[in-house]
């Protein structure tokens, strides 16, 4: 059983059990197999390969243009070739994205790992289009009304990621340490990469 089914609904843990247990009788499923994507995509890709995306750009002019006009090189630079084609969103001062599907829960699995499971619920999928603002504050994330929000529908054919804005208190840091500041709901536009503690203007 794949552990990410574990905190899910139990009707659906069952459900998965079935279907698991049914495409291993017929050989189609190897015992671990389930396991090994699921870890793939938590622990090799996920989150971590677009923060370090993000945090090559905030040191990379040439990267960031490149990665905001057409990033399939900068996926390629990475490893990831054939996949799905990402949008990458930049936010500035003026302009906040947010990346929603609504019709069901297309993601981009390659920079982000597994979807989380707010983002495939109804409420997120129709608030995040008929009222942002109210959305991202209840989340936790207050955008000023003179802040424009840019909500993108994902599709299966065309998937988005944001380039969220470099907070203060970072000048001077290490790709590496920039990376490891970064999680995965900035880059769906749901929360800002925050201010390191302590820090000082940037
Ligand atoms: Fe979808």
């Amino acid at each position: 059983m794949a552990k990410f089914h574990s905190t899910a609904d139990p009707y659906i843990v069952s459900r998965v059990r079935a279907l698991e247990s049914l495409l291993m009788e017929k050989g189609l499923l190897e015992p671990g197999m389930v396991d090994a994507v699921v870890a793939r995509f938590e622990n090799d890709t996920g989150p971590m390969l677009g923060a370090r995306l993000v945090a090559r750009a905030w040191l990379d002019p040439e990267f960031k243009r490149q990665l905001v006009t057409d990033a399939t090189p900068c996926l390629e630079a990475f490893g990831l070739n054939g996949y799905d084609l990402l949008v990458i969103l930049e936010n500035t001062p003026d302009v906040h994205n947010l990346v929603v599907c609504t019709l069901c829960s297309c993601y981009p699995w390659q920079v982000l790992g597994l979807p989380p499971t707010w983002y495939k619920s109804p409420p997120y999928r129709s608030r995040a289009v008929l009222e942002p603002r109210a959305l991202l504050a209840e989340m936790g994330l207050i955008v000023p009304e003179a802040k424009e929000i840019r909500v993108w529908d994902s599709s299966a054919e065309l998937r988005y990621m944001v380039l969220p804005e470099r907070p203060a208190g970072t000048a001077g840091w290490s790709e590496e340490q920039l990376a490891a500041l970064i999680t995965r709901d900035p880059l769906i536009g749901v929360a800002l990469v925050p201010t390191p503690a302590g820090a000082g203007p940037a």
